[in-house]
C-alpha cells in the first residue's frame, strides 16, 4: 500500500453536514480485497440481510476484547462504561448507523483490518462466490464479513477510538480501489468504540425499514451478550 497527502479533498458526510476531512491519507486496497469488493457491490444476491449479523458479531467480539482487557486494566472501561451496541436507521440521510463501545479501533489497525493486510480466506471466498453466489451468505466463515456491507451500501464510513491511541480516526471508502483514513474532523465523539455509517444503496432501502431491522436484529442477537438499541425514522 501507498500513502499520499491528500489534504482538503475529503468531504465526509455521514448522515451529518459535509465536514471537510483534512490531513487525509490513501490507501490502496490489498488486490484480493478490491476484487472482492467489486464483486460484491456489482452483483445481485439473495442474501444481502447478512451484513447485519456481520456487523452485529464484529461489535460483540470487540465488547468481548475491551471486557477481557479490564480484567487486568480496571480503567479500561473509563473512556466509555456502557457496553452496548446501538443502530439507529434515518431515512433522511438515507444511512444506518452500528455503533459499539467496544475496543475501537487505532488508526494503524483501521489501516491494516479494513483492506491493507492479506488474509488468505479472501481468494478462497471469491473462489466460493464465482462458483456459486449463494456461499455469499458464508462470508464470516472466511474472516472477511466486514466486506458484507457492500451488498447493502456504496459509502462506507468508520469512525474508531481506542484507548491506545489518543485520536479518533474515520475511515472511507467508496468501494473503489482506494481508501481515506483522516483525523476525525468531529473529535472525539465516541470515548472508545466504533461507528460504521452505511449509505444504503437505492434498491436496498428495506434496511431502513423498523419492521426489517427489529426482525434481522432479533434473528442476530440470539447469542450476543450485551443490549443492542435500535432507533429507526418511521417516515
Ligand atoms: P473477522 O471478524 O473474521 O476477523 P471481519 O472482516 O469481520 O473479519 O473484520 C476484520 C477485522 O476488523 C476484525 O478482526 C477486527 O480486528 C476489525 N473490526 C471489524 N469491526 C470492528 C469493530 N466493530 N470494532 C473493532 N474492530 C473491528
Ligand atoms: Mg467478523
Amino acid at each position: 500500500s501507498h500513502a499520499t497527502d491528500e489534504s482538503d479533498q475529503i468531504v465526509l458526510q455521514a448522515g451529518g453536514p459535509a465536514i471537510k476531512v483534512e490531513q487525509s491519507e490513501k490507501f490502496e486496497f490489498q488486490t484480493e480485497v478490491s476484487r472482492l469488493m467489486h464483486l460484491i457491490i456489482n452483483s445481485l444476491y439473495k442474501s444481502r440481510e447478512i451484513f447485519l449479523r456481520e456487523l452485529i458479531s464484529n461489535a460483540s467480539d470487540a465488547l468481548d476484547k475491551i471486557r477481557f482487557l479490564s480484567l487486568t486494566d480496571s480503567a479500561a472501561y473509563d473512556t466509555n462504561p456502557y457496553l452496548n451496541v446501538s443502530i439507529v436507521a434515518d431515512k433522511a440521510t438515507r444511512t444506518l448507523t452500528i455503533t459499539d463501545s467496544g475496543v475501537g479501533m487505532s488508526r494503524k489497525q483501521l489501516k491494516e483490518n479494513l483492506g491493507t493486510i492479506a488474509k488468505s480466506g479472501t481468494s478462497e471466498f471469491l473462489s466460493a462466490i464465482e462458483k456459486d453466489k449463494d456461499k455469499v451468505s458464508q462470508i464470516g466463515q472466511f474472516g472477511v464479513g466486514f466486506y458484507s456491507v457492500f451488498l447493502v451500501a456504496d459509502r462506507v464510513t468508520v469512525a474508531s477510538k481506542c484507548n491506545d491511541d489518543p485520536v479518533q480516526h474515520v475511515w472511507i471508502s467508496e468501494a473503489v480501489s482506494d481508501f481515506t483514513i483522516a483525523e476525525d474532523p468531529r473529535g472525539n465523539t465516541l470515548g472508545r468504540g466504533t461507528q460504521i455509517t452505511l449509505h444504503i444503496k437505492e434498491d436496498a432501502l428495506e434496511f431502513l425499514e423498523e419492521a426489517t431491522l427489529k426482525e434481522l436484529i432479533s434473528k442476530y442477537s440470539e447469542f450476543i451478550n450485551f443490549p443492542i438499541y435500535l432507533w429507526a425514522t418511521r417516515t
